[in-house]
């Protein structure tokens, strides 16, 4: 399996990346679909504790939706995107931003910062039957019991479908693979003795112990 992930989707986060990358919400937007890929060795499985590595001082948390891959399928159209994912998660995309910084400075892919063991943790799913993905799904992320993180997939710039029938035009999608579709604002640092608990709605999906 692998994991796709769609950077930049919600303008308030990439505004407040602003002074990193190449800036605005029309640069975003004119840019189209950012996405990378963590190997499989990046997931972190449920509710197992997080160890910051040792060459980083600025973990980041990004809360994000997840979408569990249920058939293969490769040049998907838009309008049938929806029957290639079944199930909806919650997931964390951790991010070394110190060195992402670095290597975006340095004009380099990203891999380093987001790629490396464990720094995709994923929680429970639930059926999208379950979820009303056409009006918004509500999801958040606390730190040590308090709101950091909450967004809407509502205000997505690039929405569920949009993102497999986009991402299937170059990388063929295979069953069990997930996709994480971006944070919304409030990304922060993590440092040993925090607890991150992940929700849809009002239930908590996850829950890691950084160490
Ligand atoms: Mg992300």
């Amino acid at each position: 399996m692998k994991i796709l992930c769609v950077g930049r989707n919600y303008p308030e986060h990439v505004e407040e990346m602003g002074n990193v990358s190449s800036g605005s919400v029309s640069a975003a937007l004119s840019a189209g679909l950012l996405f990378f890929m963590k190997p499989e060795t990046a997931q972190l499985r449920r509710n197992r504790p997080f160890y910051i590595p040792e060459w980083t001082q600025n973990v980041h948390h990004e809360v994000e939706l997840v979408l569990k891959v249920c058939k293969n399928g490769k040049y998907i159209q838009e309008r049938f995107a929806h029957t290639y994912y079944s199930d909806i998660g919650v997931g964390i995309d951790f991010t070394a931003r110190d060195l992402q910084n670095d290597l975006i400075a340095l004009g380099q892919p990203w891999e380093k910062a987001k790629a490396f063991d464990h720094s995709a943790p994923v929680g429970a799913f639930l059926p999208k039957e379950q979820l009303n993905v056409k009006q918004g799904i509500r999801f958040s992320l606390k730190k040590n019991g308090e709101i950091c993180q909450s967004g809407n997939s509502r205000d997505m710039i690039y929405d569920f479908d949009h993102i497999i029938a986009e991402i299937s035009q170059y990388v063929t999608l295979k069953m069990g693979d997930l996709i994480f579709t971006g944070t919304p604002s409030g990304v922060g640092t993590v440092q040993a003795g925090d607890l991150l608990e992940a929700f849809i709605e009002d239930e908590m999906l996850l829950r890691i112990a950084i160490k």
